[in-house]
């Protein structure tokens, strides 16, 4: 069954959601494209009751609610504040921070635009997402502040910053779908299963010249085609990148983590690259995450808030943050209800 539609722009958004009402209607057409079914009886016909967000069979008076499995379940915030925040973290390349979030819809608390973004972030991790194949590039990068004193590229001991693997599609000459994920180290140990995690077994896997790629729990062995290139054979060839595809991801990936949100804090980190991954893998077709994004049409656990956190916050006392990452540290806003 197709999917209902979504708004491509802000006139289109204006025309689908005048009100609270179409917002609601909405939700009811995305939990039933065919027409409503009671899930108890099978009726077709139903009455809704738009305060309680709930559709009553006009059969057997069962209540089906048509914001469970949503990102706005038992929320008091408006829907169409919810709406509102989808759009624009999908229509808005970069995303939003927060802060913008608030001012552009006019929230009287922080707390309340800091959560919805949080939600709306979790919807972004799609665990039945299809592994990547064809050519892939792979590559680590440290996501922090520049570090003196340290030697090697793949130090760790001391290091502050958090190590992250990177894989992306070759596609042409360009890039396809992209991973990104923090790693402990740069082990074959650990890199294997990064790999296998994310990329289809078979295809051809590219790489730098690194020992965590090679040897007998390396990319060969795991079942893949691996061309690793060393800096030499590259400057023997004339050609200047080694990875270059998953270089300008990195780059890409830091450049948007300190341009949009002044850096996040180390137990952040994770949830923000699923973010970068999601715009990254929909760069092309940004406002098709619009549903997504409201855990429309899929089967998301709503998220509380102290799964968004990790664990709650004392009330009031802004959290401080495990380790450091170096860049900016954002501190938990106190509970809210949204
Ligand atoms: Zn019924």
């Amino acid at each position: 069954m197709p999917r209902p539609p979504y708004p491509h722009n802000v006139a289109d958004f204006n025309r689908m959601f005048p009100d609270e009402d179409a917002c609601l209607a909405y939700l009811g057409v995305c939990r039933w494209p065919d027409g409503f079914r009671c899930p108890r009886c099978g009726h077709d016909a139903a009455f809704a009751l738009p305060r309680r967000r709930l559709w009553q069979c006009k059969s057997c008076g069962h209540q089906t609610s048509v914001t469970a499995g949503t990102v706005m379940h038992r929320t008091r915030t408006p829907l169409l504040i919810w709406f509102w925040a989808a759009f624009w973290m999908t229509a808005h390349k970069p995303g939003l921070s927060a802060l913008q979030l608030q001012h552009m819809l006019g929230l009287a608390r922080y707390e309340t635009a800091w959560l919805i973004l949080h939600k709306l972030r979790r919807a972004m991790v799609d665990a039945n997402r299809e592994p990547l194949k064809g050519t892939v590039e792979i590559d680590e990068t440290f996501i922090g502040r520049e570090q003196l004193g340290l030697r090697g590229g793949r130090q760790l001991a001391g290091r502050k910053a958090l190590l992250v693997g990177v894989a992306v599609e070759v596609r042409g000459g360009g890039s396809g779908r992209c991973r990104a994920e923090v790693i402990p180290d740069a082990t074959a140990a650990t890199l294997s299963p990064f790999i296998v995690r994310n990329i289809a077994l078979g295809s051809t896997v590219l790489s730098d010249g690194h020992r965590g790629y090679q040897g007998r729990d390396g990319v060969a062995a795991l079942g893949y085609i691996h061309l690793p290139r060393t800096q030499e054979s590259f400057r023997k060839a004339g050609t200047e990148d080694v990875v270059p595809h998953a270089h300008r991801v990195i780059s890409n990936l830091k450049a948007w983590l300190l341009g949009t949100h002044r850096g996040v804090g180390a137990d952040q980190l994770p949830v923000y690259l699923d973010e970068f991954v999601f715009r990254w893998n929909r760069r092309r077709t940004p406002m098709a995450g619009f549903q997504t994004l409201l855990g429309l049409g899929t089967h998301h656990e709503p998220t509380t808030y102290d799964e968004v956190l990790g664990r709650p916050p004392a009330a009031g006392v802004p959290r401080t943050r495990g380790r450091k990452t170096g860049l900016t540290r954002i501190s938990h806003p106190a509970p809210a209800s949204t």
